[in-house]
């Protein structure tokens, strides 16, 4: 790839549609200057401004003022893109963003593609594969802590840690090419047990954070858990005080619940999303029957499915349903909540594995919280400054196996010349998370995740 790539001028809004007080629309090219410079009236000449630096004036278009707004100037290199970029600071009304693009349009300005502005900024070396990445995890993040976690990625954690890698395979390579330089002399200078044990140590670390993928998948969209149960257990009535307000449709009259509802609740930078189900019972009735079909469906994509279950009738249907459940789904994550104890003299509690509450006083609902973001907690414990994700999981994996076919190959004292190749191959697939090598299919998948604007 060459350093000098030229791009035209691309511009969009930056913000989201509808009114706000402020909206941004973002312009970025070599003639992005020249465009705004256009439609701008300001008291200074922004052909000279120095970079980093921000003026007020007034957009002007179709004859007439269209709003006083701020212009901030980056020059190239030093801004996102790489390139000259210039963020229009106007008011949030659907019209005036409207009105500034249209002048700009007009103007030769072409309209940026979904996640073009990321896509230069790569494409320019301000950012590689792993931020650009981070940078679409960390607008989509559904919970704090998936945020932090993709913001300590954007500032390069996970590019340090590859390059650490890189650099101690690239160490071993060098000791292995050394000794087959000196191999007339059959001087043998390089430990390889001690060169097994680092390649042993690198695979088992690329195992292990491609096996994050997962966990980081639950900090980038959210841990799902299920609400299931009899008829009249409480679902709903629980569903309703998790969320601490009344979404849910809570009566006596069994079957009430047919499709299910989703909604989200955050709980120490967690985002758990509950689904509320249509209670699993024997029916004849059509519709519910298709409602206890899509509870099975929701069962098999949670992460933890809450069974419910009314202790004023004892625990026969909590029992029933677990084993049934257990061993149905064999991979399912199930606990038993024992709702409606504000009817018995049993004293809320939370043991980890049963907890005791009531959905309709609020009894041990803060704790049920407190227990399900604990569970989110250890289910992502293993998750530190880096969201793998399924590319990554996948480039690492394969690395791994470079490295089991070098470390095969030291055992069975193959030539040094064909166990460099295999960590060379290791070395490339490594650089392939960062965008070292890339091809367009690969760039194409990763900008699908992006808005316009980004
Ligand atoms: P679902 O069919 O499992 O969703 O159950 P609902 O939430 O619709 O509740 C069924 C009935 O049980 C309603 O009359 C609720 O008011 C009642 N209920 C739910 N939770 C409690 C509770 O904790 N204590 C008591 N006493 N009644 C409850």
């Amino acid at each position: 790839m060459s350093d000098a790539i030229s791009f035209d001028t691309i511009c969009a809004v930056a913000t989201p549609p509808g009114t706000a007080g402020l909206s941004v629309v973002r312009v970025s090219g070599p003639s992005a200057v020249a465009a705004v410079r256009a439609c701008f009236s300001t008291s200074v000449d922004l052909d000279v401004v120095p970079s980093h630096t921000i003026h007020y004036g007034w957009w002007r278009g179709g004859g007439g003022v269209i709003d006083s707004v701020t212009c901030s100037v980056y020059r190239a290199p030093h801004s996102y893109t790489g390139e000259d970029v210039i963020e229009i600071g106007c008011h949030g009304g659907l019209h005036v963003v409207d009105q500034i693009m249209t002048t700009l349009l007009d103007s030769g300005v072409r309209l940026a593609d979904p996640g073009e502005f990321t896509k230069r900024a790569f494409l320019n070396h301000k950012l590689d594969l792993t931020q650009v990445e981070a940078v679409a995890d960390l607008i989509a993040s559904q919970s704090r802590i998936g945020a932090q976690t993709a913001a300590r990625q954007l500032a390069g954690g996970f590019t340090k840690r590859l390059a650490a890698l890189r650099t101690d395979l690239l160490d071993v390579c060098g000791l292995l090419e050394l000794e087959l330089d000196f191999s007339e002399e059959d001087v043998e200078f390089v430990d390889k047990e001690k060169l097994t044990e680092t390649l042993r140590n690198i695979r088992s670390y690329a195992r292990s954070l491609a096996d994050t993928a997962s966990s980081a998948e639950v900090l980038r969209s959210g841990f799902y858990c299920a609400v299931v149960g009899y008829p009249n257990a409480g679902k709903s009535s629980l569903f309703n005080a998790l969320l601490s307000r009344d979404r849910a449709i809570v009566s006596d009259i069994a079957g009430t619940t047919r499709d299910y509802l989703e909604e989200t609740i955050f709980v120490d930078g967690y985002a758990i999303h509950l689904y509320d189900t249509a209670g699993l019972r024997e029916t004849e009735d059509s519709i519910e029957l298709q409602g206890i079909r899509i509870t099975t469906s929701l069962i098999e994509q949670s992460d933890l499915v809450l069974v419910v279950n009314d202790i004023t009738v004892g625990n026969a249907h909590s029992d029933t349903l677990c084993t049934d459940l257990t061993s149905r789904f064999p991979d399912a994550k199930v606990v038993v909540v024992q709702n409606k104890v504000d009817g018995t003299d049993i004293v809320p509690a939370n043991d980890e594995r049963k907890i005791y509450c009531s959905a309709l006083t609020g009894a041990g609902v803060p704790e049920l919280r407190a227990f399900l973001a604990r569970r989110v907690a250890e289910s992502t414990s293993a998750v530190n400054d880096v969201l793998v994700n399924g590319r990554q999981a996948a480039l690492l994996r394969s690395a791994a196996d470079s490295l089991t076919q070098a470390i095969d190959g030291l055992g069975a004292q193959v030539s040094n010349e064909y166990i460099t190749v295999d960590i060379r191959a290791a070395i490339r697939l490594l650089g392939d998370i960062t965008g070292e090598t890339w091809n367009v299919d690969v760039l194409d998948t990763i900008f699908s995740r992006f808005c316009i604007g980004k």
